[in-house]
């Protein structure tokens, strides 16, 4: 058995680790102070700009990226690591391509898409979304509607979708819909490639959420869809879009390992430093056992995230690693950092300090993907039986 990175997996690490360190953590207080004023989550165009040409000088795009299409192809471990370092920052920036529709994507397009939209992806030139939930199915997909026609050569969807990220700006999302309603997940809900601004695609309204996130709700209306644009075999989107969740999912948990690792530096370095009735917080057992607590629960949400993406890498079946981790992992670390907010006082509460975006970010982490308990169901149905 062996629990340490690969030696290049580790360098990887590192070298996002500086990465964050020397790039990112430095932008956060004007992310902080943009998030106060309510101007949202965000770094600007020129800072985005900038941040993209450094981390591909560094050769941190397409990590996980098909290596004829100019990626490394790196494992799921890998990628662990490469996520929980860019979890300690509060500052919003994703390597590109994201993993999750790019891993959806390498699994279901034929040549003319893996042209059109996945080597574009992969060369960071697109943006994606990806459209599953609507105001009826989140937590159970399996419960949409919007539906999709053959018209022809085409395919003409119409339904809503609601709590769509990036609907707005992304150049196509990857859209969700039954094309046999007999049949439903087994069979009959598939993927389609919808382009920006193709009429009928219509972002209604932005959502506003907590932590300065938004999304957005779209209506679809007679949306017409070029035949190639169905992603994958039709009636068989559902295998694929769990996979897509699956790795956004692990990813997830490898991010809340960093973000609860940063807020348990947080406390160690300012428990010393802080006195009240003549002694050190560092004194005190309550502030002791959060710090136990937080290192004997990161060091567990760590392994299990590892041991989980090994899995994932040999082949093997982890759905129910991925709830597992999923759940715990979140949970795990808005427990640290809200400790962490404790430990702090007056100034836990302020917009001065990542905690509060962190502790933001995990408040919505534990919904989206799949709410917590609907995780812990899926493991706990797994063991009873769904018919006990
Ligand atoms: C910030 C954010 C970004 C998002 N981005 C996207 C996106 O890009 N694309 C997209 O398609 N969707 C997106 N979503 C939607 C998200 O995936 C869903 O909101 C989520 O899956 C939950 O669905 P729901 O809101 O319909 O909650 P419901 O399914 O109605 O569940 C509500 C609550 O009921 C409880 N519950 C439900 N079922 C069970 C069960 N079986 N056992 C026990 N308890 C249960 C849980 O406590 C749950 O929180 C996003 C959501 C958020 C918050």
């Amino acid at each position: 058995m062996e629990f340490e990175l690969a030696e290049e997996h580790r360098m990887l690490k590192d070298l996002v680790a500086r990465f964050v360190k020397d790039e990112l953590l430095p932008l956060e207080p004007e992310v902080l102070k943009r998030e106060a004023e309510g101007l949202g989550l965000g770094i600007g165009r020129e800072a985005h700009a900038r941040l993209d040409e450094v981390s591909k000088s560094l050769g941190l795009w397409g990590l996980d990226a098909p290596e004829d299409i100019g990626g490394s192809d790196l494992p799921a471990v890998a990628m662990v690591g490469v996520e929980e370092e860019l979890g300690r920052t509060v500052t919003p920036y994703t390597l590109p391509p994201d993993s999750p529709n790019l891993r959806m994507l390498r699994a279901t397009v034929n040549e003319r898409q893996k042209e059109a939209y996945l080597e574009p992806y992969v060369r960071g030139e697109t943006v994606s979304a990806i459209g599953i939930s609507e105001p009826g199915a989140g937590g159970d997909p399996a419960g949409m509607i919007t539906r999709a026609v053959r018209d022809g050569e085409d395919w003409v969807i119409n339904g809503r979708k609601i709590w769509i990220s990036r609907a707005a700006d992304a150049d196509f999302t990857i859209l969700m819909a039954v094309t046999d309603r007999e049949k439903g997940a087994r069979g009959g809900i598939s993927a389609f490639l919808v382009d920006k601004g193709t009429p009928g695609f219509n972002v209604v309204r932005p959502i506003p959420m907590v932590g300065g996130a938004v999304t957005y709700e779209v209506l679809l209306e007679d949306c017409r869809v070029e035949g190639w644009k169905l992603l994958g075999t039709e009636g068989q989107g559902f295998a694929p879009m769990q996979l897509r969740l699956g790795t956004r999912r692990v990813q997830m948990a490898a991010w809340s390992v960093g973000m609860a690792q940063r807020a348990l530096d947080m406390i160690c370095e300012y428990a010393p430093q802080r006195t009240t009735f003549g002694q050190p917080l560092s004194q005190r057992q309550a502030i002791q056992w959060w710090v136990a607590d937080a290192a004997t629960k990161i060091h567990a949400a760590r392994l299990m995230t590892y041991d989980c993406a090994w899995k994932l890498d040999q082949g093997r079946d982890v759905r129910l690693e991925i709830s597992m981790i999923k759940a715990f992992a979140t949970e795990m670390a808005w427990e640290v950092v809200d400790h962490a907010m404790q430990t702090f006082g007056a100034m836990g509460m302020t917009k001065e300090l990542p905690l509060q975006l962190m502790a933001s970010k995990l408040r919505t982490m534990r919904i989206y993907d799949g709410p917590t308990e609907i995780h812990k169901w899926v493991v706990a149905r797994n063991l009873l039986g769904s018919k006990r």
